[in-house]
Protein backbone atom coordinates (compact mmCIF):
# COMPACT_ATOMS: atom_id res chain seq x y z
CA UNK A 1 0.00 0.00 0.00
CA UNK A 2 1.25 3.57 -0.38
CA UNK A 3 2.59 5.56 2.20
CA UNK A 4 1.00 9.22 2.33
CA UNK A 5 4.44 10.66 1.60
CA UNK A 6 4.50 8.61 -1.60
CA UNK A 7 0.76 9.89 -2.96
CA UNK A 8 2.48 13.60 -2.30
CA UNK A 9 5.16 12.71 -4.14
CA UNK A 10 3.09 11.28 -7.18
CA UNK A 11 0.71 14.43 -7.13
CA UNK A 12 3.59 16.22 -7.06
CA UNK A 13 4.96 14.93 -10.01
CA UNK A 14 1.95 14.48 -11.72
CA UNK A 15 0.78 18.37 -11.22
CA UNK A 16 4.21 19.75 -11.84
CA UNK A 17 4.04 21.36 -15.52
CA UNK A 18 7.89 21.52 -17.18
CA UNK A 19 6.15 21.34 -21.08
CA UNK A 20 5.54 24.29 -23.07
CA UNK A 21 4.33 22.78 -25.97
CA UNK A 22 3.59 19.23 -28.16
CA UNK A 23 3.96 18.50 -31.12
CA UNK A 24 1.73 15.71 -31.69
CA UNK A 25 3.08 13.49 -34.79
CA UNK A 26 6.59 14.32 -36.30
CA UNK A 27 8.53 11.76 -39.10
CA UNK A 28 11.39 13.92 -38.92
CA UNK A 29 12.80 13.94 -35.89
CA UNK A 30 13.60 10.31 -34.59
CA UNK A 31 15.24 8.48 -36.94
CA UNK A 32 13.22 5.07 -37.47
CA UNK A 33 10.21 6.43 -35.01
CA UNK A 34 7.23 7.97 -35.83
CA UNK A 35 7.08 10.17 -32.89
CA UNK A 36 5.76 13.26 -30.90
CA UNK A 37 7.53 16.24 -29.75
CA UNK A 38 7.55 17.40 -26.29
CA UNK A 39 9.41 21.03 -25.76
CA UNK A 40 10.53 21.51 -22.31
CA UNK A 41 10.24 25.08 -21.01
CA UNK A 42 13.41 27.27 -20.01
CA UNK A 43 17.56 26.71 -21.49
CA UNK A 44 20.83 27.10 -19.33
CA UNK A 45 22.04 28.95 -23.15
CA UNK A 46 21.31 32.11 -24.93
CA UNK A 47 22.32 31.14 -28.37
CA UNK A 48 21.06 34.59 -30.55
CA UNK A 49 20.28 32.66 -33.37
CA UNK A 50 17.89 29.80 -31.37
CA UNK A 51 14.52 29.91 -32.68
CA UNK A 52 12.30 28.74 -30.00
CA UNK A 53 12.74 32.47 -27.68
CA UNK A 54 8.94 32.12 -26.34
CA UNK A 55 10.11 28.17 -24.91
CA UNK A 56 13.35 29.29 -23.87
CA UNK A 57 11.65 32.47 -21.68
CA UNK A 58 8.57 30.31 -21.24
CA UNK A 59 7.11 28.32 -18.47
CA UNK A 60 5.40 24.59 -18.66
CA UNK A 61 1.91 24.55 -19.33
CA UNK A 62 1.22 21.31 -19.40
CA UNK A 63 1.23 18.77 -16.09
CA UNK A 64 2.62 15.56 -16.22
CA UNK A 65 -0.73 14.01 -16.00
CA UNK A 66 -1.74 15.86 -19.35
CA UNK A 67 1.16 14.56 -20.83
CA UNK A 68 0.65 10.77 -19.78
CA UNK A 69 -3.05 11.26 -20.24
CA UNK A 70 -1.90 12.38 -23.95
CA UNK A 71 0.80 9.79 -25.12
CA UNK A 72 -1.80 6.63 -23.77
CA UNK A 73 -3.90 7.93 -26.55
CA UNK A 74 -0.76 7.21 -28.57
CA UNK A 75 -0.31 3.50 -28.25
CA UNK A 76 -0.22 1.93 -31.06
CA UNK A 77 0.08 4.94 -32.82
CA UNK A 78 3.68 6.06 -32.31
CA UNK A 79 6.93 4.42 -31.34
CA UNK A 80 8.95 7.37 -29.77
CA UNK A 81 9.11 10.35 -28.01
CA UNK A 82 11.39 13.20 -28.36
CA UNK A 83 12.45 15.26 -25.53
CA UNK A 84 13.12 18.69 -26.50
CA UNK A 85 13.00 22.12 -25.57
CA UNK A 86 14.75 24.38 -24.32
CA UNK A 87 16.57 21.85 -22.40
CA UNK A 88 15.07 19.28 -20.82
CA UNK A 89 17.71 18.13 -18.88
CA UNK A 90 16.77 21.03 -16.24
CA UNK A 91 13.78 19.85 -15.71
CA UNK A 92 13.66 18.59 -12.10
CA UNK A 93 11.09 15.41 -13.00
CA UNK A 94 12.88 14.18 -16.07
CA UNK A 95 13.82 10.98 -14.81
CA UNK A 96 10.16 10.09 -13.11
CA UNK A 97 8.70 11.14 -16.70
CA UNK A 98 11.08 8.93 -18.45
CA UNK A 99 10.03 5.75 -15.89
CA UNK A 100 6.23 6.99 -17.19
CA UNK A 101 7.17 7.14 -20.68
CA UNK A 102 8.77 4.20 -20.40
CA UNK A 103 6.44 1.79 -18.79
CA UNK A 104 4.03 3.47 -21.48
CA UNK A 105 6.32 1.43 -24.41
CA UNK A 106 7.94 4.55 -25.75
CA UNK A 107 11.27 4.57 -26.77
CA UNK A 108 12.99 8.25 -26.25
CA UNK A 109 15.10 10.42 -27.68
CA UNK A 110 16.82 13.42 -25.70
CA UNK A 111 18.05 16.54 -27.71
CA UNK A 112 20.47 18.56 -25.41
CA UNK A 113 22.81 21.03 -25.08
CA UNK A 114 25.18 18.88 -23.25
CA UNK A 115 25.18 20.85 -19.91
CA UNK A 116 23.91 18.66 -17.57
CA UNK A 117 26.54 15.59 -18.30
CA UNK A 118 25.11 14.04 -14.88
CA UNK A 119 21.56 14.18 -16.21
CA UNK A 120 21.67 12.59 -18.83
CA UNK A 121 24.60 9.73 -17.28
CA UNK A 122 21.90 8.64 -14.92
CA UNK A 123 18.88 8.44 -17.65
CA UNK A 124 21.28 6.41 -19.76
CA UNK A 125 22.84 4.52 -16.82
CA UNK A 126 18.60 3.75 -15.92
CA UNK A 127 17.99 2.58 -19.37
CA UNK A 128 15.69 5.64 -19.46
CA UNK A 129 16.26 6.68 -22.91
CA UNK A 130 17.37 5.19 -26.54
CA UNK A 131 19.16 7.81 -28.46
CA UNK A 132 20.72 11.86 -27.62
CA UNK A 133 20.82 14.26 -30.30
CA UNK A 134 23.80 16.70 -28.62
CA UNK A 135 24.26 20.32 -29.72
CA UNK A 136 28.02 21.05 -30.55
CA UNK A 137 28.00 24.83 -30.46
CA UNK A 138 31.40 25.99 -31.13
CA UNK A 139 35.24 25.43 -30.76
CA UNK A 140 36.36 26.36 -27.29
CA UNK A 141 37.28 29.87 -28.71
CA UNK A 142 34.05 30.77 -29.61
CA UNK A 143 31.91 28.99 -27.25
CA UNK A 144 30.90 31.60 -24.42
CA UNK A 145 30.29 34.07 -27.30
CA UNK A 146 28.11 31.77 -29.19
CA UNK A 147 26.41 30.27 -25.95
CA UNK A 148 26.63 33.43 -23.32
CA UNK A 149 27.51 30.43 -21.01
CA UNK A 150 31.02 30.81 -19.24
CA UNK A 151 32.42 27.20 -19.89
CA UNK A 152 32.22 24.06 -22.47
CA UNK A 153 33.86 22.06 -19.70
CA UNK A 154 30.59 19.98 -18.71
CA UNK A 155 29.35 19.84 -22.53
CA UNK A 156 32.99 17.90 -23.36
CA UNK A 157 31.61 15.74 -19.97
CA UNK A 158 29.08 14.69 -21.78
CA UNK A 159 30.25 14.25 -25.31
CA UNK A 160 33.17 12.24 -23.62
CA UNK A 161 30.99 9.68 -22.04
CA UNK A 162 28.58 8.85 -25.05
CA UNK A 163 31.54 8.45 -26.51
CA UNK A 164 33.29 5.80 -24.01
CA UNK A 165 29.52 3.92 -23.06
CA UNK A 166 29.58 3.67 -27.36
CA UNK A 167 25.66 5.01 -26.91
CA UNK A 168 23.49 5.55 -29.63
CA UNK A 169 24.10 9.01 -30.29
CA UNK A 170 24.84 11.95 -33.02
CA UNK A 171 26.38 15.23 -32.50
CA UNK A 172 25.10 18.41 -34.81
CA UNK A 173 26.20 21.89 -35.32
CA UNK A 174 23.73 24.97 -36.09
CA UNK A 175 25.33 27.52 -38.67
CA UNK A 176 25.48 30.79 -38.93
CA UNK A 177 27.66 32.37 -40.88
CA UNK A 178 28.04 35.33 -39.09
CA UNK A 179 28.58 33.66 -35.90
CA UNK A 180 31.02 29.98 -37.49
CA UNK A 181 33.22 29.85 -40.04
CA UNK A 182 34.62 26.56 -42.19
CA UNK A 183 37.64 26.90 -40.28
CA UNK A 184 35.50 26.33 -37.32
CA UNK A 185 33.78 23.67 -38.02
CA UNK A 186 36.82 22.13 -38.76
CA UNK A 187 38.09 22.86 -35.36
CA UNK A 188 35.15 20.87 -34.09
CA UNK A 189 36.03 17.63 -37.12
CA UNK A 190 39.33 17.79 -35.47
CA UNK A 191 38.00 17.29 -32.48
CA UNK A 192 35.42 15.12 -32.80
CA UNK A 193 38.27 12.56 -34.43
CA UNK A 194 40.98 12.96 -32.07
CA UNK A 195 38.05 12.42 -29.31
CA UNK A 196 37.23 9.03 -31.55
CA UNK A 197 33.75 10.32 -32.42
CA UNK A 198 32.68 7.67 -35.27
CA UNK A 199 29.18 8.96 -36.27
CA UNK A 200 28.11 11.24 -38.73
CA UNK A 201 28.67 14.87 -37.45
CA UNK A 202 25.58 17.15 -38.85
CA UNK A 203 25.05 20.53 -39.73
CA UNK A 204 22.06 22.27 -39.96
CA UNK A 205 22.36 25.58 -41.92
CA UNK A 206 20.27 28.60 -39.97
CA UNK A 207 17.29 29.45 -41.70
CA UNK A 208 16.11 32.82 -41.51
CA UNK A 209 12.71 32.77 -38.97
CA UNK A 210 10.92 35.94 -37.82
CA UNK A 211 11.54 35.29 -34.24
CA UNK A 212 15.08 34.42 -32.49
CA UNK A 213 15.72 34.72 -28.81
CA UNK A 214 18.75 37.50 -30.14
CA UNK A 215 17.01 39.33 -32.87
CA UNK A 216 19.41 37.55 -35.03
CA UNK A 217 18.32 39.22 -38.19
CA UNK A 218 21.78 39.42 -40.45
CA UNK A 219 21.36 36.57 -43.09
CA UNK A 220 23.93 33.49 -43.48
CA UNK A 221 25.72 32.13 -45.95
CA UNK A 222 24.65 28.49 -46.69
CA UNK A 223 27.72 26.05 -45.42
CA UNK A 224 30.38 25.17 -48.00
CA UNK A 225 30.88 21.27 -47.58
CA UNK A 226 33.91 21.86 -50.00
CA UNK A 227 36.12 23.66 -47.79
CA UNK A 228 35.25 21.26 -44.85
CA UNK A 229 37.69 18.54 -43.93
CA UNK A 230 36.93 15.03 -45.03
CA UNK A 231 37.63 13.25 -41.60
CA UNK A 232 34.25 12.52 -40.81
CA UNK A 233 31.06 11.32 -42.49
CA UNK A 234 29.32 14.89 -42.56
CA UNK A 235 25.69 15.54 -43.82
CA UNK A 236 24.06 18.73 -44.21
CA UNK A 237 20.22 18.52 -43.33
CA UNK A 238 18.77 21.80 -45.08
S1 LIG B 1 19.37 27.04 -29.40
FE1 LIG B 1 20.52 27.58 -27.52
S2 LIG B 1 19.14 28.86 -26.32
FE2 LIG B 1 17.89 27.81 -27.87
S3 LIG B 1 17.13 25.99 -26.85
FE3 LIG B 1 19.01 25.39 -27.94
S4 LIG B 1 20.65 25.65 -26.41
FE4 LIG B 1 18.86 26.75 -25.64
Amino acid sequence: MSTKRELNLLKTFLTDKGIFEITKFTTLDFSNNLACILWFAKCNMFCRYCYNPEIVRGEGRYTNEEILEFLKTRIGKLTGVVLSGGECTLYPHLIELCEEIKELGFKIKVDTNGLKPDVIKELIECSLIDFVALDYKAPTEKFTQITKVQSNEKFYKTLDFLIDKNFPFEIRTTVHSELLASSDINEIIRDLKKRKYKGTYYLQNFLEVQNTLGDMDIPSIPVDKTLLLGDLPIEIRN
